[in-house]
């Protein structure tokens, strides 16, 4: 369970953040929602991913990691 809304960084229980969650789908996370840190994200061309110093990284897809499936190509 979230404690912490990952993009306003406010208690998930306090509030209404159904424009954060909007907001989300179109963005990265930008705090931890387990402890609120400050997330290290990274916008690539597939998308993003987000590091917490403690809790590791996540995913624009929920897994830690997705390496090998979208490598490369021509860009055409
Ligand atoms: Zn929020
Ligand atoms: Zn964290």
């Amino acid at each position: 369970m979230e404690t912490y809304c990952d993009r306003c960084g406010e208690p998930a229980a306090d509030g209404d953040h159904a424009a954060c969650r909007a907001a989300r789908e179109m963005e990265p996370p930008r705090y931890c929602p387990r402890c609120r840190r400050r997330m290290i994200v990274q916008v690539t061309p597939l998308g993003w991913t987000a590091r917490c110093s403690q809790h590791g990284a996540l995913s624009q897809h929920g897994a830690l990691s997705q390496h090998g499936a979208l490598d490369g190509g021509p860009a055409s």
